[in-house]
């Protein structure tokens, strides 16, 4: 009966409280989808922009599927991790074969989509389809530690697997998907890392962490480990009024993508003579000037230098995968923050 009547706070609560964001006004699978794996990526602020544009140039499962990669990465153009835009829009063609085109309404099958995680189609089969399945992100991990009291560390399997059992049975008689969304609110509005409100939250009758002081010591999490470093070395090679890009290829996070042409280096301080030789330029050039850039992914901190660079040799030969772009051609091209910062800067 007590934890009921919590369960009741909690969804009144969230009722008259809760951000009103467009993805809620929906109960389409597909729009769910897409500001899920949008939010994997940005906060709820940016996310709304990118989530408009999204579903507005390829408002379903048949448009998404048939749009070209190009397009759909330049929709993602700023959000980063292009593999998760990749992972959608091949997902989307997976609806179309394996599904006959309409989106999975389980769990299971939901999970069956390239990309998509437990979180993610909990989310979803709870919002879409009222399913009951607990959906766990990082944030309901803390609500969760927090609010059982759970002195596991949060990475651990043993914890995510205590929570989702002790969720599940919590979640009995709720709505699924006002569960969930109260949860999620909770834990990105109330229940913060540092200094959670609990004057203010609909859980605080309950939670453990609240009654006995514990919120700084809950959630346990594991130290992180230290970012690698890399060194890229670019240069932005104009010629004839062009400019020259090439398609980044392999399968790191930014395969695909357009920058410029690039050297990886093993330190600081390679030198314009040794990338010029390593990226085989052989003709004449002006140097028009060199910036250095910091760009922090989640395990690599990269250390980018690029030298802007004038050819006016008519015999420049390109290597291959290189491209010359006129300005407009270059402008819809797909690239990386990264990138984005290089050209700011000429
Ligand atoms: S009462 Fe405090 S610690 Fe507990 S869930 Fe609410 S905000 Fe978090």
């Amino acid at each position: 009966m007590f934890m009921q009547r919590v369960i009741q706070t909690l969804s009144r609560w969230y009722n008259l409280e809760s951000r009103d964001l467009p993805w809620r006004q929906t109960t389409d699978a597909y729009c769910i989808w897409i500001s899920e794996i949008i939010l994997q990526q940005t906060r709820v602020v940016q996310g709304v922009g990118y989530y408009n544009r999204f579903v507005m140039e390829l408002p379903n499962i048949q448009s998404l599927a048939n749009a070209e990669e190009g397009d759909v990465l330049k929709l993602w153009q700023g959000l980063g991790y292009y593999s998760r835009a990749r992972n959608l829009h091949y997902a989307a063609k997976q609806v179309m074969t394996e599904f006959g085109g309409v989106f999975p309404s389980t769990y299971k099958d939901i999970l069956r989509l390239r990309g998509v995680g437990n979180y993610t189609a909990a989310a979803i089969a709870s919002f879409a389809f009222g399913e009951k399945v607990p959906a766990i992100d990082g944030n309901v991990k803390r609500v969760g530690a927090r609010f059982f009291g759970l002195h596991a560390p949060i990475h651990t399997i043993g914890f995510q697997k205590e929570l989702f059992s002790l969720l599940f049975d919590l979640m009995d008689g709720a709505d699924p998907n006002v569960f969930n969304q109260a949860m999620i609110e909770v834990g990105a509005t109330l229940c913060l890392p540092t200094q959670p409100k609990c004057d203010v939250c609909p859980l605080a009758e309950a939670c453990i962490a609240r009654l006995q002081n514990l919120q700084k010591q809950i959630p346990v999490v594991a130290k992180k480990q230290k970012p690698k470093n890399k060194y890229f070395y670019y240069v932005d090679i104009e010629v004839g009024g062009e400019r020259v890009l090439v398609r980044r290829e392999g399968d790191g996070i930014w395969q695909q993508l357009y920058e410029f042409p690039m050297i990886e280096g093993d330190g600081p301080d390679w030198d314009l003579e040794t990338v010029a030789k390593g990226l085989g330029i052989v003709e004449n050039f002006v140097v028009k000037g060199e910036q250095s850039f910091k760009h922090q992914l989640t395990h690599q901190t990269i250390y980018a230098r690029c030298w802007y660079l004038c050819i006016s040799s008519d015999k420049f030969v390109l290597n291959d995968g290189w491209e010359r772009l006129n300005e407009a051609d270059f402008l819809l091209k797909p690239i990386h923050r990264l990138m984005e910062k290089m050209i700011k800067f000429t």
